[in-house]
């Protein structure tokens, strides 16, 4: 069984330049299948690019919380995201959600955006790429009113209260992990995954950002996933290779589009 990166950004520098290389150091450490998330509607073409290009590449559409507000007045989101979901590589809507903590974006901007999402995930069936900081409630909120219990998804990078993990769990969304479980100072949020099921975990670097320790501070890359699942899987009391086994059927139970060749 392989391991693949649920969030990264490939399109995103320095991986950008170097996506052959990105792939093959990754693979080497069992790291064989990737999803790539897409953060401005200007990107879908470049990472459609990447997707193509490579079978064990699959993308989402979206536009990140932080962009919210450069979206045109004049464009109809939903149109868009359900237009490029006819691509058999675009798996997923994100990602979106509410930062309520950069706020670099309204909130105004943000819940019209998220919206649109949410919408779209209905209307294909795609689970929704969830981002959401300083804004538990709101996120929360909007899922169970626009998405009438049928909405699908995950709430990436998991840095949430025990709250927000019960609620997602409630709402059948999948919980992923990032490096952050690896750093000295995550105590609280290691408590708070601790008792996330097995069966709704997912795995990510949300490269380039947040790499795990030992590479704090560095480029994250997706090869650098095995520090966190090595440390999930001690939280978890369970062997690597079963976590990796879960993990990967996790992804491909939520992400149902997505087949490896
Ligand atoms: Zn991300």
């Amino acid at each position: 069984m392989f391991l693949v990166d649920s969030h990264c950004h490939l399109d995103y520098e320095p991986m950008a330049d170097d996506i052959e290389g990105t792939l093959r150091r990754a693979k080497n450490k069992g790291i064989s299948g990737f999803l790539t998330i897409c953060t401005d509607l200007f990107k879908i073409p470049d990472i459609l690019t990447i997707a193509e290009s490579h079978p064990e590449i699959f993308a989402t559409v979206g536009v990140h919380p932080h962009e919210a507000e450069k979206i045109p007045a004049e464009t109809i989101l939903f149109e868009i995201l359900t237009k490029e979901a006819d691509s058999s590589k675009v798996v997923g809507f994100g990602e979106t959600g509410l930062d309520y903590y950069y706020s670099h974006s309204s909130p105004q901007d943000q819940t019209k955006a998220f919206i649109s999402h949410i919408e779209a995930g209905l209307d294909k069936d795609l689970p929704l790429i969830v981002h959401t900081r300083d804004a538990e409630k709101e996120t929360i909120d909007l899922i169970k009113t626009i998405g009438q219990g049928k909405a699908r998804g995950v709430l990436h990078c998991f840095s949430g209260t025990s709250w927000l993990r019960d609620q997602a769990l409630d709402l059948g969304f999948y919980i992923s992990v990032s490096g952050i479980i690896t750093f000295k100072k995550a105590e609280e949020l290691r408590v708070v995954l601790k008792d996330v099921p097995l069966d709704r975990l997912l795995v990510e670097t949300d490269s380039p950002y947040l790499a795990p320790e030992p590479y704090r501070g560095k480029p994250n890359e997706p090869a650098f996933m095995i520090e966190t699942v090595k440390k999930l899987a001690e939280l978890k009391e369970i062997g690597y290779e079963k976590l990796c086994t879960e993990t990967t059927q996790n992804f491909l139970t939520l992400f149902s589009k997505v087949h490896f060749s």
